[in-house]
């Protein structure tokens, strides 16, 4: 396929904050005066008390430290919510649309300030002080924000789940933390079926005697049972106590939350995100790569429980005072235009969703877009995954009309924010490509030995100096958080992630590092292949893995879902094989074919390449960590079918 370059719209150039001059001017400056350069970004916020030094990081190995702002001081809270409340707090913040369609409350800067204080307020009745740690297990409901916002009004760390975890996942992340406080709801509803979180959270407290409190939202209204002297209604714990609650004084490198990774490789890791530093990553960051005009209805598709959510969905937007769209639901309930509808319902402006829902959506076909009009949509973008060119050109053209930025992101729960992204006015795209550094960040690709890779190449993707946004640390493992990202490459932030930079300097994300496969001492990305696959016109998706290979050391074992309507044949196979024979060569070419109705995947829709490896290797048992697996009967079906054929 040739490479299609989308040039930035000429609407775009003209009224852009950041065209291609200003991004370049801009990247320079904040590479050679980080210091200029994020004293005027910060002021994006309104501080407590402004800072003096910027920045105090290293990373030698040695001598990592990672602070930003640091003796400045601020409240998240204030700045996502009290400041816009002042000006104009009968505007709308949230629009929230639930599971069931119809079914919808739109909540005002003002109603939110008055439900945050009170929370606020009902957190310090049941003992929270500043710097105690506070879980969240709720669905994609507006208490949700609520409660992130009081915890960061009164200096507590908040640690969200997310609502589709077990008891178990959720009992572990609450051990991990210690929080004596949970924040959960009777149920949640999910393509109109209820999902029993109270009962969940039960479960999850059985062995945790050191949560005290439990408050519990009234989503559904049914019956649950309530533990007396440990469980108590939200709605009556803040019917009881004042709606002023002044926000604290939170200095700059404060913890603001703890989030698990979502465990695509091994066991989650928490991350521990600062006030400061995050808070202006995200605010400036969600202002840039989305073009925001005030004004702008934003909507992202991510469950709160994920960084997408915390940094793009809820803190970036709302530091910038902007309206959301929060959906309870899914994309495909009651039917696959869900999210269209809610686009044209609500007249979104800018819309971010991940990889794997737009292939699973446009399994369904264009009709169901077609339906709505998307008019209204500006700039679209991806997270989560490499976006393979084939869902790309959909979402550009079907969805976007073709009008549409698509701002690839690429990032981590550890990074925070955005690391590398298109900016809509400034960039040229490539599809499949997450483009360019964003500012401040310092890419490098460096080759197994540690040295930098220059020019055209590719390489293990690290960065050569600190962000705002970035983690500093995993919450009680320090340890754990030296080895796994400064260690491998000293002086750099190991991201576990393979990059390729070509002539024109766009970054590529070609897998992660643990799923690189060996064939006769060539080395390839999963993507690469996986990439190919999905370019035949019956594939709907595909995972690669690495198998034993007695003469090659590694084989290459793909797992390929297709389209609706397609039928399974060794004809096909062929098909397949020669497609990735013909664009990335016969050294490529998959030993093994199996057919899956679905891949496994976690709760956030990344493919589980670990557990395929397993089965690849003919490990039919142990699948190591599953308790992100998001349904374990595909894994099932997988194992079933591989036993069968083998
Ligand atoms: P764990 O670290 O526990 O294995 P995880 O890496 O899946 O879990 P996240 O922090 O949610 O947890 O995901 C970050 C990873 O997602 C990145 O390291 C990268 O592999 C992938 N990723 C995110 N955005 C993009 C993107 N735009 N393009 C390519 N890959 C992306
Ligand atoms: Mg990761």
């Amino acid at each position: 396929m040739t490479q299609r370059v989308f040039p930035v719209p000429n609407v775009l150039k003209s009224t852009t904050r950041v065209d291609l001059q200003t991004y370049q001017n801009l990247y320079r400056r904040s590479l050679e005066e980080p210091e200029s350069f994020w004293r005027e970004q910060a002021r994006i916020l309104d501080w407590v008390k402004p800072f003096t030094t910027v920045k105090k990081t290293h990373y030698s190995p040695d001598n990592v430290t990672i602070e930003w702002f640091a003796d400045g001081a601020l409240n998240a809270c204030f700045n996502c919510l009290d400041r816009h409340a002042r000006e104009r707090g009968d505007d709308v913040a949230i629009l929230w649309e639930a599971d069931t369609p119809g079914e919808t409350r739109r909540v005002t800067w003002s109603d939110l300030q008055q439900e945050v204080s009170r929370l606020a307020n009902a957190l310090e009745r049941l003992g929270v002080n500043k710097g105690d740690f506070v879980s969240v297990y709720l669905p994609v409901v507006p208490e949700a924000i609520a409660a992130m916002l009081a915890c960061a009004r009164i200096g507590a760390v908040h640690s969200v789940v997310f609502s589709g975890f077990s008891s178990e996942a959720l009992a572990g992340r609450i051990e991990d933390c210690r929080s004596r406080v949970l924040i959960t709801a009777d149920e949640g509803m999910r393509a109109g079926k209820h999902v029993p979180l109270k009962k969940n959270a039960d479960a999850a407290l059985q062995n945790l005697p050191f949560v005290e409190h439990v408050l519990v939202v009234r989503r559904t209204g049914r019956d649950v049972p309530m533990t007396p002297g440990r469980d108590r209604w939200y709605d009556e714990a803040l019917a009881e106590v004042s709606a002023e609650c002044p926000p604290v004084e939170v200095g700059a490198e404060d913890p603001l939350f703890v989030l698990y990774t979502s465990g695509s490789t091994g066991k989650p890791k928490g991350m521990l995100h600062t006030t400061g530093g995050y808070l202006v990553h995200a605010a400036t960051s969600f202002r840039a790569m989305f073009d925001y005009r005030p004004g702008d209805i934003h909507f992202c598709t991510a469950d709160v429980g994920w960084v997408t959510a915390h940094t793009y969905l809820i803190y970036g937007p709302l530091a910038n005072g902007a309206t959301i769209v929060l959906f309870e639901g899914v994309p495909t309930w009651p039917d696959a235009s869900r999210w269209w509808q809610i686009i044209e319902t609500y007249r979104v402006n800018i819309f971010y969703t991940a990889p794997t829902a737009i292939r699973s959506l446009m399994r369904e076909g264009e009709a169901p877009v077609r339906k709505h009009d998307l008019s209204s949509l500006r700039v679209m973008g991806s997270v989560g995954e490499p976006i393979n060119p084939e869902a790309w050109l959909w979402y550009h053209e079907i969805v976007g009309g073709g009008r549409c930025p698509i701002i690839d992101t690429y990032w981590q729960t550890e990074t925070g924010a955005v690391l590398l992204c298109p900016l809509p006015g400034a960039t040229d795209l490539k599809p499949g490509s997450a483009a360019k550094p964003f500012f401040g960040v310092r890419p490098a690709l460096l080759n197994s030995d540690g040295a930098p890779v220059d020019g055209e190449g590719s390489g293990n993707l690290c960065f050569g100096d600190s962000w705002p946004g970035q983690a500093r640390t995993i919450l009680g493992d320090r340890e754990r958080f030296l080895k796994t990202y400064f260690t491998t490459f000293p002086g750099y932030y190991f991201t576990g992630d393979g990059a390729r930079r070509d002539a024109d300097g766009y970054y590529w994300i070609t897998g992660r590092l643990d799923d690189v496969i060996n064939v006769s001492g060539h080395r390839l990305g999963t993507v690469e292949v996986e990439t190919a696959l999905a370019s035949h016109a019956s594939v709907a998706e595909a995972a690669v893995v690495g198998m034993p290979h007695e003469i090659k050391g590694q084989g290459i074992f793909a797992f390929v879902t297709l389209k609706d309507g397609v039928i399974e044949s060794d004809e096909l196979r062929r098909e397949l094989v020669q497609i990735v024979r013909t664009r990335i060569g016969p050294i490529a070419t998959p030993d093994r074919i199996e057919w899956a109705p679905q891949l496994p995947k976690n709760r956030s829709g990344k493919i589980l390449r670990r557990i395929l490896t397993r089965i690849a290797a003919g490990d039919f048992e142990n699948h190591g960590d599953t308790s992100t697996v998001a349904d374990p009967a595909v894994v099932a079906e997988i194992v079933r079918r591989v036993q069968v054929s083998a």
